[in-house]
């Protein structure tokens, strides 16, 4: 270390404190990188590697940016998941002894990037810090772009995705118990993409989280904050604050409270769920085209727009809360009118919370705070249109809003209409507001005049005609004389410059009025950019109005939006009950409706109910439209929830305290389980957690694994889930098993639907209408050729399936040994309880003791559908 230029002692210093952090660090006009960092940085960021003299033998690798161009190099790291650490120059390098000081002013992680420029605005950029303590999990969310900062505690690791993937943050840090608490770690980093970051056990020391909170929130007890039932939350929030306190180094004015909330106020939607789903982005492109949110966000705002995608993400479970919503919407459609004039009004406003936040961090610009204000002047003529409206939520936002008419008077008084961005070099206050401001700006109007008449003085008294007065930033202002009059200059000029072609000169009195110009464009900048500040502290200081205003435009916009879609698309308002019917007639897919040419979407009914109705077996071939008739239902009972019309022709909805889906099990390759584990895992997951007021939504349950097990699988798990002392839950239920649907007349709340087809020669029609009954084929063939397979294995296939039928005697035998679990104990008399006389008639004509010995050692369990058909058909041969 003694051997370092001072420096490099000085940037080791610093780096030391910031190990984790690649370090910024400015020298005048670029921000340097040293030694590892520069390695890294100049890999990731494509710039050139060099190296400086740092005292040492060998050169210390170094790379370098220009500061003007410091965001996008700084979103690049950070979007990478690095945390970056600002080490800027602290005192002015002009009047600082010696080496200038440095201090790291802001530390950037992927959840506390600042720049807006850089974050998609429709969504929030959550940092989400967890505490694993005693087998709870405390959890805390922030928003530091927006100010939103929630808290609550679960207690199972589920519970915990759940959340992660409802807020989704773009970093996550944690105590070191959460690495063994059970959770997936690598699914979260690499499927999920999230940052992770330990942090050291001081963080969540209890005492310190305690006091914290209370100091940050200027409040004496914990309670007052609603943080008294969570423990556990509380410990997160703490060690979130103490980050966020650690990495940004400002006041955190802006977050200006925290919302306690229980997870038992939402319905809960699991992450496969949600991602099956869609209801934010699509499963495979990962994009919101074809999401849900896709459909109903029509938003004004970014701040509708998040708020939206918040309301998707956590429908509601309380009736009134729900109606309320509902109530909004109806009265926005039946004045289209008003509605479409706030939505106008709603054009030209800005992103608020963002806006106001950068505001807090002091780093908002001359033209952020013209949009601010221009975005205010919106205020009052919605606030006015909000009025005339009569429901309860349309009424509270109406007396919700600030119109913010003080600090909309106070920017439009100070701050001219078209400042710069910058704000060191003047033109942002207003004519009229300061009266230094207006003398310095007038002595430099003036300033310009007196050059003019000085160089028509000099010109004259020394004949020199081309002589000009110019000016640059090096030399300032001077006379320029061109070769060909050099020889009329007069002694009182001084030589500053010699051009190819021009001489350069003062005189005393331009030296003279240069200071008086200048010197005022510099106490000018200075003032202008004092008052600024002034104005911007005090607008910070209204950041709580600031929000509150902010989020009652964001659920102006969301109600206007929904309204809106449910105008433009056809839906309906549901009806909502608590008896736990759900009857849709004429339901349609919101999504796909929206992807398939105009008015081609068969609408279907769906009726479910806590008795006779509560499950529907659902058959038909491939490509029918099972899958989306169950996702439609699922999808119209979330609308609903969130407060949405649906798409239908009328709809009552019971609601649900929970929606589970488990269909198809591609996506889930990546996590490395088998797909057969990952389904029974949901299986589990569905069977263990849901409720009789849950949505089931079952595909194709069973598929992975050999025939005889899947459906045996799926037969027990529709006894289970049908039986109202085990669960009772209201399911559809998608199945290739045909079999299946002789539970219709077993059980008695459960019913048979399929979706038709129509036969037309060799090729068939699908109606896509959803009919009772199970469907008698599975035309596997047809939809085979439909879908381009060639036609010589079709012609085969097809030959092979004649081939089959002819033994259609051993498919009833099959079904015998799949129903009578014969497999287990071989005992025939167990097979009257089951199946038909017809079919026990088959068995009891065998005679051959061989045979039943044969079957009795089966081993069924790991045969091949086809192995099966082959010895059923060889033992037939032998009676
Ligand atoms: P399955 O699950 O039975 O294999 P899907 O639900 O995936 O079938 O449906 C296949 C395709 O059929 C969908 O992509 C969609 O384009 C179309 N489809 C499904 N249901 C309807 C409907 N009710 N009206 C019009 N087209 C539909």
């Amino acid at each position: 270390m003694a051997q370092l230029t001072p420096m490099m002692q000085q940037y080791m210093e610093t780096k030391k404190q910031y190990s984790d952090c690649i370090l910024f660090y400015r020298l005048g006009d670029f921000y340097e990188m040293f030694f590892e960092d520069a390695v890294t940085a100049s890999r990731e960021l494509e710039i050139t590697l060099t190296g400086k003299d740092c005292g040492q033998e060998e050169r210390a690798p170094m790379c370098g940016i220009p500061y003007h161009a410091v965001d996008g190099y700084l979103n690049k790291l950070v979007s990478k998941g690095y945390k970056v650490a600002i080490g800027e120059q602290v005192e002015d390098p002009k009047t600082a002894k010696g080496l200038v000081k440095r201090e790291v002013v802001r530390i950037v992680t992927p959840g506390t990037n600042l720049n807006i420029q850089a974050l998609d605005a429709t969504r929030n950029n959550y940092l989400m810090c967890v505490v694993y303590l005693e087998d709870r999990f405390g959890i805390s969310t922030a928003d530091v772009t927006t100010g939103d900062y929630f808290v609550t505690e679960v207690d199972s690791e589920r519970k915990l995705m759940d959340e992660i993937h409802k807020f989704a943050p773009t970093e996550l840090v944690c105590n070191d118990a959460f690495f063994v608490s059970g959770v997936d770690i690598e699914d979260l980093k690499f499927r999920m993409g999230i940052t992770i970051y330990p942090l050291e056990p001081w963080f969540f020391d209890d005492e310190m989280c305690r006091r914290t909170l209370m100091e940050h929130f200027k409040v004496k007890d914990l309670a007052g904050l609603g943080l008294a039932e969570y423990d556990c939350g509380m410990i997160g929030a703490g060690a979130l604050l103490k980050y966020l306190y650690e990495t940004q180094k400002t006041s955190l004015s802006h977050l200006t409270s925290i919302n306690p909330y229980s997870t038992g106020k939402f319905m809960i939607i699991d992450s496969s769920t949600r991602r099956n789903l869609e209801l934010s982005e699509t499963m495979r492109e990962k994009q919101k085209k074809g999401s849900l949110l896709w459909v109903l966000d029509k938003t004004k705002t970014a701040m509708g727009a998040r708020m939206l995608r918040t309301f998707i993400e956590q429908p509601l479970i309380e009736k009134t809360d729900i109606s309320a919503r509902l109530d909004a919407i109806e009265e926005l459609n039946g004045n289209v009118i008003s509605r479409e004039e706030i939505r106008e009004y709603l054009n030209p406003v800005y992103d608020l919370e963002r806006l106001v936040s950068r505001i807090s961090y002091q780093s908002a610009n001359p033209r952020d705070m013209i949009a601010f204000r221009n975005s205010l002047e919106m205020l009052p003529h919605i606030k006015f249109i909000l009025k005339s409206f009569k429901s309860g939520l349309l009424k509270e936002i109406h007396d919700e809003l600030d119109t913010l008419d003080d600090i909309y008077d106070l920017i439009l008084n100070a701050i001219v209409d078209e400042p710069p961005i910058t704000v060191k070099e003047g033109g942002i206050i207003r004519e009229g507001c300061n009266e230094d401001i207006d003398k310095y700006r007038h002595a430099k109007t003036e300033g310009k005049v007196w050059l003019a008449e000085l160089e028509e003085k000099e010109k004259e008294k020394t004949g020199i005609k081309n002589l000009k007065i110019k000016y640059n930033k090096v030399f300032g202002y001077y006379l320029e004389v061109t070769n060909s009059y050099k020889g009329q200059v007069p002694d009182y000029f001084t030589r500053k410059q010699t051009l190819a072609n021009a001489e350069r000169y003062i005189t005393p009195e331009l030296k003279e009025l240069e200071d008086i110009i200048l010197g005022a464009e510099d106490k000018l900048f200075a003032l202008e950019y004092d008052l600024f500040s002034q104005i911007r502290n005090r607008v910070s200081h209204e950041v709580i109005r600031i929000q509150a205003a902010a989020k009652a435009i964001a659920k102006t916009d969301v109600f206007a939006s929904l309204a809106l879609v449910a105008e433009r698309n056809g839906y309906v308002r549901p009806k909502i009950n608590s008896r736990g019917v759900i009857d849709i007639r004429n339901g349609r897919h919101p999504v796909v409706e929206k992807m398939i040419s105009n008015d081609m979407f068969i609408a279907n009914d769906t009726f479910l109910d806590n008795s006779s109705n509560r499950i529907s077996i659902i058959t038909g071939p491939n490509m029918a439209g099972k899958s989306t008739y169950m996702r439609q239902t699922a999808l119209i009972v979330l609308m609903a929830q969130i407060g949405s019309f649906v798409p239908a022709e009328s709809a009552d909805i019971g609601i649900c305290d929970r929606i589970f889906t488990r269909v198809g099990a591609s996506d889930d390759l990546a996590s490395g389980q088998s797909t057969f584990m990952v389904e029974m895992t949901e299986v589990a997951n569905i069977l263990r957690n849901a409720t009789k007021n849950s949505l089931l939504i079952l595909d194709e349950i069973g598929r992975g694994t050999s025939t005889f097990d899947g459906l045996s699988i799926a037969w027990a798990v529709v006894e289970h889930i049908s039986n109202p002392k085990l669960l009772g839950a209201k399911t559809l239920f998608a199945t290739h098993y045909h079999e299946l649907t002789e539970l219709e007349g077993k059980l008695n709340s459960v019913n048979n639907y399929c979706i038709a087809v129509k036969e037309q020669g060799d090729d068939i029609v699908f109606l896509r209408k959803i009919v009772k009954g199970g469907a008698d084929k599975s035309y596997g063939i047809q939809v085979a050729k439909l879908a381009g397979v060639p036609e010589s294995v079709i012609v085969r296939a097809k030959e092979l399936v004649e081939e089959l039928s002819d033994a259609d005697i051993t498919l009833k035998a099959k079904d015998i040994i799949v129903k009578t679990g014969l497999r287990t104990d071989g005992q025939k008399n167990r097979i009257a309880d089951i199946v038909d006389l017809e079919q026990i008639s088959l068995f009891d004509t065998v005679k051959d003791d061989d045979i039943i010995l044969e079957l009795r050692d089966l081993d069924i369990g790991n045969m091949t559908p086809m192995d099966a058909l082959n010895t059923v058909y060889r033992l037939q041969n032998k009676i």
